[in-house]
């Protein structure tokens, strides 16, 4: 990360002082690639990471290899929470509004 940290920051800032502009949309997205790199690795940093004992995947979710079907004989499902009929009643009594359009996220096994 520290690399690519370098890469974008000279690719970005470097070229404008040297007086020679990187393409406005290029520097953008370099610059976005390089944050969602840094919040991913905040995000995992202190968590237990969960990576398939066969091939290594990180895509080890609910106990199972999404790239092998791998299944750890150690995972133990987390408890739900119980919630109480008055709590639901509160809960639906305002309409869920997204601050964003979820409806469209893709991940990158969409494409
Ligand atoms: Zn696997």
């Amino acid at each position: 990360m520290s690399a690519a940290s370098v890469v974008v920051y000279e690719d970005t800032y470097g070229s404008e002082t040297a007086g020679f502009g990187a393409d406005a949309g290029f520097c953008l997205k370099a610059v976005e690639h390089l944050l969602v790199m840094f919040t991913e690795a905040r995000l995992r940093f202190g968590q237990a990471a969960t990576r398939c004992e066969d091939c290594g995947s990180y895509m080890a979710v609910a106990g199972v290899c999404t790239h092998c079907d791998w299944e750890d004989p150690n995972y133990q499902p987390t408890e739900r929470q119980p919630v109480s009929d008055e709590e639901r009643a509160r809960r639906m009594a305002t309409p869920c509004t997204p601050s964003s359009d979820i409806s469209t996220f893709m991940s990158p096994h969409d494409l």
